[in-house]
């Protein structure tokens, strides 16, 4: 299903410049995927706002944070529960031109880990700070507290921690993932000076193991950019990790220099390595084109050009 929002026209302009996407999974109990859809409109049109007066770091925070916001995906107000019934969020954002990046594990603090993220970019000679530490640094700097887990993530834990067979499927990771579903934001733009940026944010696996930390704050797995190239990943972080998924994209890019047959290429080596079901993409190039492909049955995703069209894509079938 393709839903494309049209306002105003000419092709010229018609460049893609934002892409967001609601993350990788099954999207079986999803009860309204319109919802869904206006979240992804919501946070594409923040993304754009800022691409007037800001730069492709705005663009992917501000996109982030509706999602963030929204409290029907997880991340920031929505994420799900560990498996001790606590949220633990990660969020990392990368600048492709300096290559400077920022991200978070653990977090508990702010609402919009993004924020943060964003801060230990610009402000920290570090990129990834962790746990307590990284929450200290939320309050200092006033970021908004997190009001606690919503009322849908709880529900959802309660009925998964009742199914007779929770702990061997928090066991088998992969066969936990497929069963529980998993969907991280992510976000990727290019700004008026072609400036390259990607950006993720989730509350992780369901019923995870308290402490773990996926692909989303770790460079190279679940983002990546640099001056041709920003990619994004959702699915399970212990595969993204292991195969630098993002920055592997970009390496093939770096070949060929062709989006849609990296991403593919990336792809295909999952589907071989790892099977079906497991992980979702989205990018963008220096050329402006975009690109989204995942292996699960759905990836909601989408893309805003320079005359505001969106374009959604990736819906669960219906
Ligand atoms: N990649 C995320 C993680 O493993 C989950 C997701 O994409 O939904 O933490």
């Amino acid at each position: 299903m393709k839903i494309v929002f049209e306002k105003g026209g000419g092709s010229l302009m018609s460049e893609p410049i934002l892409v967001v996407h609601a993350g990788a999974g099954t999207w079986k109990n999803v009860e309204d995927i319109n919802q869904i859809v206006n979240v992804l409109k919501d946070s594409l049109e923040a993304g754009y706002n800022s691409y007037r007066n800001g730069n492709c770091l705005d663009m992917v925070t501000n996109a982030i944070e509706v999602m963030e916001n929204s409290g029907i995906l997880n991340a920031g107000l929505g994420s799900t529960l560990d498996y001790s019934g606590n949220i633990t969020m990660d969020a990392g954002i990368v600048d492709g031109n300096s290559l400077k990046a920022g991200a978070v594990a653990a977090v508990v603090y702010p609402k919009n880990p993004i924020r943060l993220a964003r801060f230990i970019l610009e402000k920290t000679p570090h990129l990834l700070i962790v746990g307590q530490y990284a929450d200290d640094l939320a309050k200092k700097i006033n970021l908004e507290k997190h009001p606690g887990p919503s009322e849908k993530s709880v529900e959802l834990w309660k009925k998964l921690k009742n199914n007779p067979n929770v702990e061997n499927f928090v066991l088998e990771r992969i066969n936990a993932a497929k069963l529980i579903g998993y969907d991280t934001v992510g976000s990727v733009a290019i700004d008026k000076d072609n400036c390259l940026s990607s950006g993720v944010s989730t509350g992780g696996v369901s019923l995870k193991l308290p402490g773990r930390v996926g692909d989303s704050p770790i460079l190279g797995a679940g983002y990546y950019a640099n001056k041709k190239i920003a990619i994004a990943a959702t699915g399970i972080g212990e595969i993204i990790m292991a195969t630098l998924l993002s920055y592997k994209v970009s390496e093939i890019y770096e070949k060929n220099e062709n989006l849609k047959d990296s991403m593919n290429h990336a792809i295909d080596e999952i589907n071989k390595n790892f099977g079906k079901d497991v992980v979702g993409i989205i990018g963008i190039d220096y050329k402006k084109n975009v690109y989204g492909i995942y292996n699960t049955e759905a990836m909601p995703w989408g893309y805003i050009t320079l005359d505001r069209k969106i374009v959604i894509k990736g819906l669960p079938n219906r």
